[in-house]
């Protein structure tokens, strides 16, 4: 993917975004952009070098000093109008990431629906901010507390959610009073800008918002900067973990999101039909490049072959083609690399003992980084289609006797991100939620992605660091605490004022 920058005159040149306007690259290393339903080259992307970050970090650095100042009034009618406006013009946005990323429009406008609904709650941000207050703790004397921002916080961003995963940051980081400092995946770098221009038209003071383009010497600048306070990270687990131990050690504040296998149990009480449709959404759903994609069903006892069987004959009608065709439910993969790594766990399935049901490698569109979906039955711990994370549109089932089989499965798994259980048992469901290890766990439903007003983590490999995004902990992750005593001479400075009160 990383080339020396000497692209065609006719490639779309995607720039860095640095104090409120585009800066072309002057590292003279970039990154070619694909439309991957085409196959072909779109736009060449500039990485940074550290001057570059650097700029980025002392632009955000600048504004700052004025940021922090802004009343939560006037911060909150600002985000206000940046809601109105991503809402007005989320197509456009969204065939961005159709043309970049590959999922289909309607998949590409639910990312951006999903990101609105951030922005909204950060709309909220003079309730989210609200902090204590005990009067008279000891005789004229009060205490209460504030929270306040960190300074310059940066995010590190994946492939696969452009729009989104941004927008989980940026939003609550600024809306906290802090600046930040975007490293959006190079593989997708298009919404970052358009972002950068929104929050522009809608008013954001320059320098609040920054975009650096790159790869790791642009993540590793990011990392080294003594100026950042903060890293929020999503992306692969080895990433994550090197992000997380690299930015800690540095004294910043991190949480770093990593990969993901998540199961979901099937037990023989289950609606065999709403558990394979459930199945089929989740694990094809975006081509299976979701954090949240289920990626291994667990089918207990006597429902495996009744569950594939309802899985198989649903295979067929998803319709794989490019994002843009309304017709279409399913779209390419990223990349030709990816795609390939992805089509070798089918390749390999059978050497491992797995079977292969439904071989997408099978009449997937010939131009294009196009892979049809997938289904592999025996698929057991200790291969690698079990082990791995595949990322892509494969589904593996498993066999198993009973739930406490299915629930060690997960438990065991290094991964804990989402989960989900199919069932007609409450009471099971109840024993699951509080038996399994997971940051995010579905009672018949596949995908529990939690809601703008709650958080969203993983446990153990899937999350390193101890606040999940966005949502009450993504406000306290951008924010410190400061406790004040104070004691006060009576004041008798008031004047009289018949107007009503206002916030300004
Ligand atoms: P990735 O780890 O390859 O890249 C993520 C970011 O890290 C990118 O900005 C990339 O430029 C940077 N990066 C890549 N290699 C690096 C290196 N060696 N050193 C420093 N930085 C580096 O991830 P991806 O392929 O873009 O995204 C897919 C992964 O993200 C999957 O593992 C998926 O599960 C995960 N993900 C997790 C969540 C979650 O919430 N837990 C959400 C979305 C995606």
């Amino acid at each position: 993917m990383t080339e020396t920058l000497e692209a065609p005159a006719q490639l779309k040149q995607i720039d860095h975004w640095i104090g409120g306007r585009a800066v072309a690259g002057t590292s003279g290393r970039g990154g070619a952009v694909y439309n991957p339903a085409t196959g072909r080259q779109a736009a060449e992307v500039a990485f940074a070098a550290e001057a570059e970050v650097d700029a980025a970090v002392q632009a955000a650095k600048q504004a700052f000093v004025e940021w922090r100042t802004m009343s939560l009034a006037k911060r909150a009618d600002l985000f206000f109008r940046i809601r109105e406006l991503v809402n007005e013009r989320k197509e456009e946005v969204a065939r961005l990431l159709v043309a970049e990323h590959g999922k289909v429009l309607s998949d590409a406008l639910g990312e951006v629906t999903r990101g609105l609904e951030v922005i909204e709650y950060c709309c909220g941000l003079p309730t989210l901010l609200k902090s204590e207050y005990s009067e008279q703790v000891s005789t004229g004397i009060d205490v209460y507390s504030i929270r306040q921002p960190l300074g310059v916080v940066a995010g590190i961003t994946p492939f696969n959610f452009p729009a989104m995963v941004p927008m989980w940051m940026w939003a609550p980081a600024i809306a906290c009073g802090n600046t930040f400092v975007l490293k959006p995946s190079e593989k997708d770098p298009s919404a970052s800008i358009w972002t950068a221009e929104l929050l522009k038209e809608a008013g954001l003071p320059d320098g609040v918002f920054n975009v650096v383009h790159g790869d790791k010497v642009a993540v590793d600048a990011v990392l080294d900067h003594p100026d950042i306070a903060a890293v929020s990270f999503v992306g692969s687990t080895p990433i994550a973990k090197y992000v997380y131990e690299t930015a800690t050690a540095k004294g910043k504040r991190c949480q770093a999101l990593g990969g993901a296998k998540n199961h979901m149990i099937v037990l023989p009480d289950a609606d065999v039909d709403m558990a394979a449709d459930a199945a089929v959404s989740a694990a094809y759903g975006s081509a299976g490049e979701r954090c949240m994609a289920i990626s291994q069903v667990v089918a207990v006892g006597h429902v495996a072959d009744e569950l594939i069987d309802a899985i198989k004959a649903r295979i067929p009608k998803v319709k794989v083609g490019d994002g843009l065709d309304p017709s279409s439910e399913m779209g390419p993969l990223v990349t030709k690399e990816h795609r390939d790594r992805v089509a070798s766990y089918v390749e390999n399935a059978p050497g491992e003992g797995a079977k292969v049901l439904v071989d997408g490698r099978e009449g997937a569109p010939g131009e294009g980084f196009f892979l049809k979906p997938s289904l592999l039955d025996d698929v057991k711990p200790g291969m690698k289609a079990y082990e791995d994370e595949i990322f892509g549109p494969v589904l593996g089932v498993t066999r198993v006797h009973t739930y406490d089989e299915a629930v060690r499965l997960i438990n065991e798994n290094p991964y804990g991100n989402g989960t989900a259980i199919f069932t007609r048992d409450g009471g099971v469901a109840r024993r699951f939620q509080f038996d399994v290890q997971a940051g995010m766990v579905g009672i018949n439903v596949p995908i529990p992605v939690p809601v703008a007003y709650y958080s969203f983590g993983g446990w153990k490999a899937s999350l390193f660091g101890d606040r999940h995004v966005y949502g009450p902990e993504g406000i306290e992750f951008y924010t410190r605490g400061k406790v004040v005593t104070s004691r006060w001479p009576d004041p008798s400075t008031s004047k009289v004022d018949l107007g009503f009160p206002q916030t300004r």
